[in-house]
C-alpha cells in the first residue's frame, strides 16, 4: 500500500492549490518542499523594516468567477474578498504604460482607459476603440467556452437550445483565428504617424503579462491577455506571500501534510508508474510511496534531477526542447520614501529604457510599488519597490552576476531617476535578486521563465500538458499552462487535481 493517495513535489502556487484541492476533497496528501517556507516564487524577503516581493506582486484571477474567486468559493473563505476584510483588493489604475510622450492608465473600466486614449492618442481614438472592441469580444467569448468545461469560469449565457451549436461557432472562429496576429485587427483602419508608437503601446500590455510582443502572440492569445485589466487587476495585503499562506493554511485545516527543508531527489518508477520519491530531509533519506505524484516543477527539472532512467529523461528533454527560449529575471529592491513616487503613477508601471531599440531583454523595465494600505510592506511613510527586467538565459550565463549586479543595480537606479525624479535622494535601502538568487528561490535550473509559445503544437490554445510521459506523474505550475502567472498557475494545479479526483 503506498503511504500516501498523492505526493505533491513543490509548494508554489501550483503545488498548493492541487494540495489543498485533493486533501479537502479527502485524500491523503504530502506536500513535500525544499524551502522551509511554502511560495516557491510567491514569497517575500524582510530586510531592515521592508518587505520586497520576490518577483510576483500583481495579481489578476480574483473577479467574479474567475480562478481565485472559484478557489476561495470552493474552501467557503470567499470573505477573503469581501471589500470589509480589505486583505486584496482591486487596484485603480491596474497598470500604468509609459511611452517617451505619454503616460496610459490602464483601468478596468474601458470607459475611462478610453479617456486615456482620448487624451493621449486623440487622432487614433476611433480605431484603438474598434480594436479594443473587437478585442474583447473575442476574449468574452473564449472567457464563456471555457466556462462549460472549467468548474473556476464562468456560467454559459448562451440560449439553452441552441448552445451546443453556438459554442461550436465560436470554437470554429477562435481556431480560424489562431495564427492571426492582433495588429490585423487594428491595420484594418487607416495607418497614421503614430502607428508604430501605437504597436509598442500595445506590445508593453502583453509583454507585461506574457513577455511576448505583438507579433509573436496569435489573436486569441492576445485578446485574452489584454483583457486581464477589465476582469480586475488587485494587490494583496502582505504580498504574493500572503496568497500562499492562504492555501498552506487550507491544505492544514483539512488534514494535509506539509514537510518543509525536504528535497525530493528522484521520482522512483516501476514498470513505468511513478510509484514513490526519494526525499532528503537534512542528513537522512526516505523513500515514500504516492498513488499520485504532483510536480509543481519545471520539464528540465524533472528530466535533469529527478528522473534517473535515461530512455525516460529523453521523453521529458522533447517536451523541454518544444518549449522555445527561457528567460531569467534581475531585479532591484528598494526602500524609499513615498514622497518620490509621482502621484499618477499607480502600482505598476512598464516602460523601455531606449525606445530606439526592440520592447525585449533588458531593454523593457518593470517597476512595482507596494501599495500605499499596505503598512505591512513598509515602514510608515516609505513604500518597497520591486524593478525588474528578464533577459534570454543564455545572454545571462555570459554573465558574472556575483561581480556585477552592484553596477547593474546602480543603472537601474539611475534609470528609475526617469519615472521617479530624485529618487537616488530618497532611498534608504537597496537590493538585488540576481538569476541565480532566483533560481536558489524556486530551485529552477537556469530556465526560470518559459514564455508560453502559443503557436506550438505541444500544449496549443489552453493546452494541458499536465501528463507526462510517465504514467501517475502529473505536472503543475507555470510550465504547465498558458500564461505566465500565478491565476495560470493555479489553474494548473486545479486541472491536476480535478484529473485525479475524477480517476478515484
Ligand atoms: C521576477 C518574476 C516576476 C513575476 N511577477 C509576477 C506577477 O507580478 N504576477 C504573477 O501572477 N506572476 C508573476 N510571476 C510568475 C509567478 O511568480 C509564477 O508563475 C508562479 O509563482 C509559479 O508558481 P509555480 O507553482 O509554478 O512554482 P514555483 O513558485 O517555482 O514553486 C515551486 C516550488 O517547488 C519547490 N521544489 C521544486 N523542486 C523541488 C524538489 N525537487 N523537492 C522539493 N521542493 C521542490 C521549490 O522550492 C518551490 O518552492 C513572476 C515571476 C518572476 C520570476
Amino acid at each position: 500500500m503506498p503511504d500516501y493517495d498523492v505526493i505533491v513535489i513543490g509548494s508554489g502556487i501550483g503545488g498548493l492549490t492541487s494540495a489543498s484541492l485533493l486533501q479537502k476533497r479527502g485524500l491523503r496528501v504530502l506536500l513535500l518542499e525544499r524551502n522551509p517556507t511554502a511560495g516557491g516564487l510567491c514569497n517575500m524577503i524582510s530586510k531592515n523594516g521592508y518587505r520586497f516581493d520576490t518577483g510576483t506582486s500583481l495579481f489578476w484571477g480574483f473577479g467574479d468567477g474567475e480562478v481565485f474567486h472559484w478557489l476561495f468559493h470552493e474552501f467557503n473563505i470567499q470573505n477573503i474578498l469581501s471589500e470589509t476584510e480589505s486583505l486584496i483588493r482591486k487596484i485603480e489604475p491596474g497598470l500604468q504604460i509609459i511611452l517617451p510622450n505619454h503616460r496610459v492608465n490602464v483601468y478596468s473600466e474601458r470607459e475611462k482607459f478610453y479617456d486615456e486614449i482620448k487624451r493621449e492618442f486623440p487622432s487614433d481614438l476611433a480605431n484603438l476603440m474598434k480594436f479594443y472592441q473587437e478585442s474583447d469580444r473575442i476574449e468574452g467569448d473564449i472567457f464563456n467556452i471555457l466556462g462549460n468545461r472549467h468548474p473556476y469560469s464562468f456560467k454559459n449565457h448562451y440560449q439553452k437550445n441552441n448552445k451546443g451549436l453556438k459554442r461550436l461557432y465560436t470554437l470554429l472562429s477562435i481556431l480560424l483565428k489562431k495564427n492571426r496576429n492582433i495588429f490585423q485587427l487594428y491595420n484594418r483602419g487607416s495607418r497614421t504617424d503614430s502607428t508604430s508608437e501605437i504597436e509598442i503601446f500595445i506590445d508593453l500590455q502583453l509583454i507585461f503579462f506574457l513577455h511576448k510582443r505583438t507579433i509573436q502572440t496569435s489573436l486569441p492569445l492576445s485578446s485574452v491577455i489584454l483583457g486581464i485589466p477589465q476582469r480586475g487587476i488587485y494587490g494583496i495585503k502582505g504580498g504574493a506571500a500572503a496568497l500562499a499562506h492562504i492555501l498552506e493554511r487550507e491544505f492544514i485545516k483539512y488534514g494535509g501534510k506539509g514537510v518543509y527543508d525536504s528535497t525530493v531527489e528522484e521520482i522512483i518508477i516501476k514498470k513505468r508508474r511513478a510509484c514513490s520519491v526519494r526525499v532528503r530531509t537534512k542528513n537522512s533519506v526516505s523513500d515514500i510511496g504516492g498513488k499520485w505524484i504532483i510536480a509543481d516543477t519545471p520539464v528540465s527539472n524533472i528530466e535533469e534531477n529527478l528522473i534517473k532512467k535515461k530512455k525516460k529523461r529523453l521523453q521529458f528533454s522533447k517536451i523541454d526542447k518544444k518549449m522555445g527560449p527561457a528567460l531569467v529575471p534581475f531585479s532591484v529592491l528598494l526602500g524609499v520614501d513615498e514622497k518620490v513616487i509621482p502621484e499618477p503613477m499607480g502600482e505598476h508601471a512598464i516602460m523601455l529604457r531606449d525606445y530606439e531599440y526592440l520592447p525585449e531583454g533588458d531593454n523593457v523595465i518593470f517597476v512595482s510599488v507596494s501599495p500605499s494600505w499596505d503598512k505591512s510592506r513598509a515602514p510608515d511613510g516609505k513604500r518597497s519597490i520591486t524593478a525588474t527586467y528578464f533577459i534570454p538565459e543564455d545572454k545571462s550565463s555570459k554573465i558574472n552576476w556575483e561581480m556585477e549586479k552592484d553596477k547593474k543595480k546602480e543603472e537601474m537606479i539611475l534609470f528609475l531617476e526617469q519615472l521617479m525624479p530624485f529618487i537616488s535622494d530618497f532611498i534608504d535601502c537597496a537590493y538585488t535578486l540576481t538569476p541565480e538568487d532566483y533560481q536558489h528561490i524556486s530551485l529552477r535550473n537556469n530556465r526560470i521563465i518559459r514564455p508560453f509559445n502559443n503557436y506550438s503544437n505541444i500544449y496549443g490554445f489552453n493546452g494541458l500538458p499536465f501528463n507526462t510521459p510517465l504514467k501517475k506523474l502529473l505536472i503543475v505550475g507555470d510550465n504547465a499552462f498558458p500564461g505566465t502567472g500565478i491565476a495560470h498557475t493555479a489553474k494548473s494545479g486545479i486541472r491536476a487535481a480535478e484529473y485525479i479526483l475524477k480517476k478515484y
